[in-house]
């Protein structure tokens, strides 16, 4: 699959820091931008773990529901997993306009959702 170089002006200028795959030796191979978590709350590190070992959709599945709704600047998505929770996502992420920090509010609502989805069996 071709990946296109992206475009860094489509970045936005706040809360998240970009690097080039090329600096990750795990992206290897990889061409889009990775995005990593520079405020990672503590409250979500006990699930990092086991969400770095589980993918996103049978998370979903566990829990029996999609990640919390957010809304960034009017515009609805559902809460990035992987920036939240992993504390690592890719530029080209349909939840990117989520890679901002979270108010306690919405902290509390994505633990809730973490506690069904990476339930210990
Ligand atoms: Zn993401």
């Amino acid at each position: 699959m071709e990946r296109g170089i992206p475009a860094l002006h489509d970045a936005p200028r706040h809360g998240w820091r970009i690097k080039p795959g090329e600096d990750d030796p795990k992206s290897k191979g990889k061409n889009s931008l990775q995005v990593k978590n520079s405020t990672h709350v503590p409250e979500l590190t006990q699930f990092r773990k086991l969400a770095l070992a589980t993918a996103v959709p049978k998370a979903e599945q566990k829990a029996g529901s999609p990640p919390p709704e957010i809304t960034h600047n009017g515009t609805k998505v559902q809460m990035c997993v992987g920036y939240h929770v992993k504390g690592k996502c890719w530029e080209k992420c349909p939840r990117a306009a989520d890679h901002v920090a979270h108010s306690a509010q919405d902290t509390a609502k994505l633990v809730e959702w973490c506690k069904k989805a990476y339930a210990e069996e």
